[in-house]
């Protein structure tokens, strides 16, 4: 597994790449070619196998703008490539998306990153790839020694969140699954959809986690911690409601907290 980390400038998340025998599998498009473009030069300099796909986590734009800077076939669920269909049939001129925020089409939280990873040049002659291999709950990619699974999940964050998960060494690419709901001010978690989601990630036990926009690589331990923590925050707002804010720093860290205060700002 190889991977390249997270830039917070322009939100430039994880890309990983899982090479088998038979090739290589790249985790996320990337925020633009440019961005998939640099990691894949790093992987030519390694001397890594051909790559044969790009799987998608889900299909937030900085996650799947930067596609076209390979000719492999791009792998996702229906409704990522659904979400992919979506954007590809946008104009993206900073007018169209100031618009589109002001239309609450999109984030205002993500103009200033997308103005900031691409020139208006790059951005309004971008080639949006729409995903060309789909299926609806799950896939395997055979890459020789090790076949890579990827598995729904959904979440607060996307609806359509899938994980990536290579048995062999045990790596669990969480895409963006464990964050927050950003379609509301302020963000929130729910509590329904995050313990939905720690049943559907219940079967996985990796040796190592990767959150998109974490720099570090989650070990065994700090993976269980980060779910029992989402489990307990969960709980605590359950029983106590608005006092689990107040109780919060009893039970748990910064995160913890932040969580709590989350999920109390679900829309209800
Ligand atoms: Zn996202």
């Amino acid at each position: 597994m190889d991977r390249f980390t997270p830039d917070d400038r322009t939100d430039r998340p994880v890309l990983g790449a899982i090479r088998g025998t038979a090739g290589t599998l790249i985790v996320d498009g990337g925020a633009s070619p440019a961005h998939l473009a640099a990691f894949v030069a790093e992987l030519v300099a390694h001397d890594r196998p051909p790559i044969v796909g790009i799987a998608l986590t889900h299909w937030h734009w900085d996650h799947s703008f930067g596609s076209a800077a390979l000719d492999v076939p791009v792998i996702a669920s229906e409704q990522t490539a659904a979400g992919v269909a979506v954007q590809a049939g946008y104009s993206w001129d900073e007018a169209a998306i100031r618009q589109r925020v002001d239309d609450g089409l999109e984030l205002a939280f993500s103009l200033p990153h997308l103005l900031e990873e691409f020139t208006e040049d790059q951005r309004t002659s971008l080639r949006i790839v729409v995903p060309q291999i789909t299926f609806a709950e799950s896939h395997q990619v055979d890459l020789g020694d090790t076949t890579v699974e990827l598995r729904w999940v959904g979440g607060d964050h996307a609806y359509d969140s899938i994980v990536i998960w290579e048995p062999e060494d045990r790596v669990l690419f969480l895409g963006d699954a464990l964050y927050q709901c950003l379609w509301g001010d302020p963000v929130y978690l729910t509590v329904a959809g995050t313990r939905a989601l720690l049943e559907r990630l219940a079967p996985f036990d990796p040796a190592f986690a990767l959150e998109s926009h974490d720099p570090d690589v989650a070990d065994a331990a700090t993976y269980a911690m980060r779910l029992d923590e989402l489990r307990r925050a969960c709980d605590l707002v359950e029983q106590d409601g608005d006092d689990a804010l107040r109780l919060a720093p009893d039970h748990g860290g910064e995160w913890f907290v932040e969580n709590v205060e989350q999920l109390l700002s679900a829309p209800r």
